[in-house]
This record gives C-alpha cells, structure tokens and sequence, in this order.
C-alpha cells in the first residue's frame, strides 16, 4: 500500500491518460522521487493528530502518502484541469478534502476553524515557485496556530531563509521567517526528481513555528516595517534607509543608534533579528 503515484511511469500514465498539459505560469513541477517523498512525510512527523494543509497537491502525488499519515488533509488547487485528476486519484481516500481556490485568497482563520479538533496543524507543500514568499509570509504574519511548515521551494530561497547576519543571502526574508520560525534545511533536491524538470535546484526546508517569538520586541508590526525599510535601498546606510523608508528625521535616527552605542554608518545587513527589534522599539514614534 505505499505511495504510487510518486513512480515516474504511473505519473506520465496519469497526465497521457487525462491528456494534462503542464501550465507554466502555475510553477507545476509535479515530484518523481520517492525517497524524497519519504524524507518530506517523515521529516514532517505527520501523525493521524495532524491536520495537514497541503499547498498546491498536483496529481496528488504528495497527498496520497500524507492522506495515509494525517488525521485529515486539506488541499488547495487553482488549475480546474487537475480537479477531476486528483477527485479520480485519492477517491478511496475518506480524510481528504480538496479546495479548487487560489492560495493567496483562501481566509484560513477561517478554515481551520472548522477543524478544532485536531492537536496541530502542520502545513506540507512542494510549493509553485513564482509565489513561494507571499505564501510563506502569508502562513507566518497570520500567527495561525500551526506548528510546523515543511516545504520544497527554489534552492536559493531556503538558503535565504536560513541566512544569518552579514551573509550575501541575508535579508527581509531571513529576518521574517527567523522571527517566527527555526528553520531547518532537510535536503536539496536536483531537477532530475521532477517531471518537467526546473531550471533551477531545490530544496526542501523544515520550519518549526515558535509559540511565542524568542524575540523580544514591543510591535512586531513597527519591526517589520523597520527590516522592510532597511533593506529597501541595500546600498544605504541605515540612517538613510530609516529615514526614506519610515519617514524620519535622520537626526532622530542617529541619535537613537548613537544612544544603543551603533556606529552612524551601520548596515542593516550586518545587524541581527535582537539588534533590529531594539533599534526598533527605540524608533518606534508611539514609544519615543
Ligand atoms: N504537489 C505536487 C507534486 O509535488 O507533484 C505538485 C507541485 S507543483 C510544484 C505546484 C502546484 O501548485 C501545481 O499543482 C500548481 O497547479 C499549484 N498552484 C500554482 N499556483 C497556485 C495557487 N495560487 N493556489 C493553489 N495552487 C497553486
């Protein structure tokens, strides 16, 4: 009884026998690698306590194998071609539910409210590439109550997450994905494991979601704007980044950094995620 969809020539079965067309503009890199699949389902700790979201299921490659671990999947598609694919590829299985919808639109506050009762929600996804940072922030900025986030997405875009301070990889998103998460790299993943394959490598990241932010900060909110601003303009410095982005008086700003003992031509680059929610909470108009 173990996956099958995930061998090359049941795949290419199922898009000859509905006569599928890969649609680019939807990322579709539908996954041909079956230890892969193990390593995701088992690095995932899918149990049947799990409530399991699955982003973009495909033919439903990845979804057979988690409708076998979780106590209930939800998956989301946009391409009404692959909706009758995956309602004839899992029929047989009783805990999943499909949702023809575009990601970005889906409330899922509301959603898993339908859902109370499961211990934890874990979401699972070979993601399409072309909106992998809008999904991820999306899931993170709504503090849904999930507990993990175990994804495959461009090879580049898991090593920025993991970035830290003063790598050429650091940036806004290591910084918002730091914040909420522990990121953990799980494997990289060649073109070769894909049907088409991608231009591009890929890997798959773990991402353990935090109850509560290791970091303290006064307004998130405030924080994030601060980050987004000072990697708006890489070149700055962050006197004049702050000041363009969160429209401040440069004065006010070197004043605050010289009070923390920063250096007046500091870096954001350079900076970490503690040092930001200090300089932060110290510009922040509502407290100063
Ligand atoms: N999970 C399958 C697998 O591993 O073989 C397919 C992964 S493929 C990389 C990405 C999937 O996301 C495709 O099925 C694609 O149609 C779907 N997709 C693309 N954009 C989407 C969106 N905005 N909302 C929901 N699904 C989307």
């Amino acid at each position: 009884k173990m996956a099958k969809l995930v061998d090359s020539k049941e795949t290419i079965a199922v898009l000859q026998r509905t006569n599928f067309q890969f649609k680019k503009q939807f990322g579709q890199n539908f996954l041909i690698d079956a230890s892969v699949l193990d390593h995701i389902i088992s690095y995932a700790k899918i149990q049947k306590e799990d409530l399991v979201i699955e982003i973009g299921p495909g033919i439903g490659t990845l979804t057979e194998a988690l409708c076998e671990h979780a106590g209930q999947v939800i998956a989301i598609e946009i391409d009404d071609k692959l909706i009758p694919i995956l309602e004839e590829n899992l029929a047989a299985k009783e805990n999943f539910r499909l949702l023809h919808q575009d990601v970005l639109k889906v409330d899922f506050t509301e959603l898993l409210k339908e859902y109370p009762g499961f211990s934890s929600v874990k979401v699972v996804a070979n993601l399409p590439y072309y909106i992998t940072t809008p999904i991820l922030l999306s899931l993170l900025e709504k503090k849904l109550p999930l507990s993990s986030i175990t994804v495959m997405v461009q090879k580049e875009v898991a090593e920025r997450m993991q970035a830290g301070p003063g790598t050429k990889d650091y940036g806004a998103l290591s910084l918002a994905v730091q914040y909420y998460s522990k990121p953990e790299i799980v494997q990289e993943v060649p073109p070769h494991c894909f049907i088409p394959r991608p231009k591009v490598s890929s890997m798959v990241i773990h991402l353990s979601i935090y109850k509560e932010s290791p970091v303290e900060c006064e307004n998130p909110e405030y924080l994030f704007k601060t980050i987004k601003a000072s990697f708006m303009q890489r070149r700055k410095t962050l006197v004049n980044a702050l000041s363009a982005g969160l429209s401040l008086d440069k004065e006010v700003i070197k004043s605050v950094l010289s009070a923390l003992s920063y250096p007046e031509n500091v870096r954001g680059e350079t900076l970490s995620l503690d040092e930001f929610a200090e300089i932060s909470d110290n510009l922040d108009p509502e407290w100063r």
